[in-house]
């Protein structure tokens, strides 16, 4: 089906500003499966501070077609877009880098495979994000590799003294990294590879493993969606941690193309 839609017609809810015109000022290979791009552009100057774990919608010029405005009032077409998280973003030079995962067949993946400076995006966002609760003494992140840039801005953003455990799925060892150049963490590394686990599998026997944690913890897990709800069954039922104290969201779904950006788990 393709994935043109027609331009909602605006109604009297909160009207967002529209997508900003970016081009790529540079591409870098991170590891054999990421590609770091960093957009620039005038029109990113205006773009709001994101919140750790934001995301941003990208929206691709639809094949063979004149790139639209971005504005959904004006487009009689919306084109087809993605979510990431902009995982840095320098006010001063007006530039936001995006960290993609080359998983294969998908757009944004082939796209930021073959991306070259000077190629054009536009930019909507950025949205969402989590705050990490006030007085919070521990929080457990749980993320495959589509939640790393995610996951390295929110241990960015965790008070002084406040601990951190952090379970990383990948498919390798060669896909393992810092996820941050400012804090030090030690993630416990899971790699998909020599078994050629399923995405998903390993994280979550790991996280079934997960050692007793002290009072005052908290999760933030962001993977597959499937994953992620089983995840979420495991914390709560089979380890007895509060629901409330889990944040939970699919970032993508096995089989599904452009999965919806708000699949928080809840039900
Ligand atoms: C809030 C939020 C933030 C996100 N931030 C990032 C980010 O910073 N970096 C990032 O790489 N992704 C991120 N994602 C995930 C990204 O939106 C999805 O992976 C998206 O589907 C990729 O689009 P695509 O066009 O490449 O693939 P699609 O066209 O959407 O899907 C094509 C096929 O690829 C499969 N697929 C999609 N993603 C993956 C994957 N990661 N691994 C294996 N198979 C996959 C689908 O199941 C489908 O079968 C984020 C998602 C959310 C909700």
């Amino acid at each position: 089906m393709s994935e043109m839609q027609q331009a909602p017609a605006p109604r009297g809810k909160k009207v967002r500003p529209p997508p900003r015109a970016a081009i790529v000022r540079a591409v870098e290979r991170v590891t054999p499966e990421v590609m770091r791009i960093t957009f620039g552009g005038p029109e990113l100057a205006t773009f709001q501070p994101p919140r750790p774990g934001a995301h941003i919608k990208l929206l691709f010029a639809p094949p063979g077609q004149t790139w639209p405005t971005g504005d959904p009032v004006k487009d009689a077409v919306r084109p087809p877009s993605r979510t990431y998280t902009p995982r840095r973003f320098n006010a001063e030079k007006a530039e936001i880098e995006v960290e993609f995962v080359l998983h294969g067949a998908g757009l944004a993946s082939s796209w930021a495979e073959g991306a070259r400076v000077g190629d054009r995006m536009l930019i909507g966002g950025p949205g969402g994000g989590y705050e990490p609760p006030e007085g919070i003494e521990n929080l457990v992140i749980i993320a495959d590799d589509s939640a790393l840039p995610a996951a390295g801005m929110i241990l960015e953003a965790l008070p002084r003294g406040c601990a951190s455990r952090v379970l990383c799925e990948v498919a390798n060892p060669g896909e393992a990294r810092p996820l941050s150049p400012s804090v030090a963490s030690q993630p416990v590394w899971i790699y998909r590879t020599p078994v050629n686990a399923p995405p998903g599998v390993l994280l979550e026997a790991a996280v079934a493993a997960l050692a007793p944690q002290p009072p005052n913890t908290w999760f933030w897990v962001a993977c597959e969606a499937a994953s992620m709800r089983r995840i979420r069954e495991t914390l709560v039922s089979q380890l007895g941690f509060e629901r409330s104290r889990i944040h939970t969201r699919g970032y993508w779904k096995a089989g599904d193309t452009n999965y919806p950006d708000h699949d928080y788990g809840a039900d």
